[in-house]
């Protein structure tokens, strides 16, 4: 029995890859479009292709046993998708139904799939939970909606399980040392902060500064990406043992932190001083996202072992290498 990993070159799959390979044999897809292949641990058996190829779906479905399918291959950055939409409903949702079709035919039934908080929108409370109501406001939010409400209705008809995991903000390193956040162009705050640190950018923006939060700018949940890996691995494991299905988890550490706060500390951690610049709002921002994770932690026992400290040290530890 293998585990097919679709965006196991990107940052939070190749992060799961690593867990996964100590005790299941793993299969990589990615197109290496936005992920790295010296991310992938070498234990797995990497494919470079498209989501969306259905003859290298088949190929992947016949040569290995495929127990279950960890979908993390998709475009995922909300200003980017406000001025490209075609490219995130294209690449999130039209690749991802070739990737579902061809589980289907081939018997493979069960699924456990990357969603955002971002499916939230402006939430109308200030602790999100699996039954605050869902009203994506950018084209990324709505390409992982729309995936969520295909999958409720493919098993309502097939022989077909999932998992939907709502990450809130995914941050931090593999405690190896050799897997961290890279993108290219970077794009989200902690490594931009952490960058600019290392002196590797002249000063860092700061999105909207009259926002109704106690600083002025962004609250965002950050929350580690092992934490996040293991959380994938208590699904798949629930869904097979029979204990758990077709459920929808918020994946966040409880805790809020604006934008001012996180430049603070990764001031502290790295014992260096940022220059700021005030920007205007990035489109497509809510003020606030906080998660409540009761509903996994109730079901599957699963808790976020890291704090915002140990999120950004690992952070840190990584990018100073
Ligand atoms: N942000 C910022 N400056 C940057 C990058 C991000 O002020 O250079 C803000 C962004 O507007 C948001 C928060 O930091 O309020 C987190 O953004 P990120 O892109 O890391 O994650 P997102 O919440 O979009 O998934």
């Amino acid at each position: 029995m293998a585990i097919l990993v679709c965006g196991g070159a990107g940052y939070i799959g190749s992060h799961t890859v690593k867990e996964l390979v100590n005790t299941y044999e793993v299969v990589v897809l990615d197109n290496l479009t936005t992920g790295f292949e010296q991310l992938i641990d070498p234990k797995a058996t990497f494919v470079k292709g498209d989501l969306g190829d259905s003859a290298i779906l088949d190929d992947i479905f016949t040569t290995h046993d495929i127990d279950a399918v960890f979908h993390f291959a998709a475009n995922s950055l909300v200003g980017e998708s406000v001025g490209n939409p075609l490219k995130y409903y294209r690449n999130n949702v039209s690749a991802t139904l070739v990737l579902l079709e061809k589980m289907i035919e081939h018997g493979v039934k069960r699924f456990i799939f990357s969603s955002t908080a971002a499916t939230y929108g402006i939430p109308d409370t200030d602790m999100i939970t699996e039954e605050t109501k869902t009203n994506p406001i950018n084209p990324y939010g709505r390409s992982k909606l729309m995936i969520e409400q295909i999958l409720a209705d493919l098993a309502n008809v097939h022989d077909f399980q999932y998992v939907v995991l709502r990450y809130f903000n995914a941050a931090g390193a593999h405690e190896s040392g050799e897997i961290g956040e890279s993108h290219d162009p970077e794009s989200h705050l902690i490594p931009i902060v952490l960058q600019h640190l290392l002196g590797q950018c002249d000063k860092i923006s700061v999105f909207g500064t009259d926002y109704e939060t106690a600083d002025g700018t962004c609250i965002r949940d950050y929350i580690h990406v092992t934490d996040l890996a293991r959380a994938h691995i208590l699904s798949y494991e629930g869904m097979a043992g029979g204990k758990i299905a077709n459920k929808t988890y918020n994946l966040g550490n409880g805790a809020g932190y604006s934008v001012k706060e996180i430049i603070e500390t990764c001031q502290q951690i790295s014992g260096k001083k940022a220059t700021i610049e005030y920007a205007p709002r990035r489109a497509g921002d809510p003020a606030a996202l906080v998660a409540s994770s009761d509903k996994i932690s109730g079901e599957l026992g699963w808790n976020p072992a890291f704090d915002l400290n140990a999120i950004i040290s690992s952070a840190w530890a990584w990018h100073s290498k």
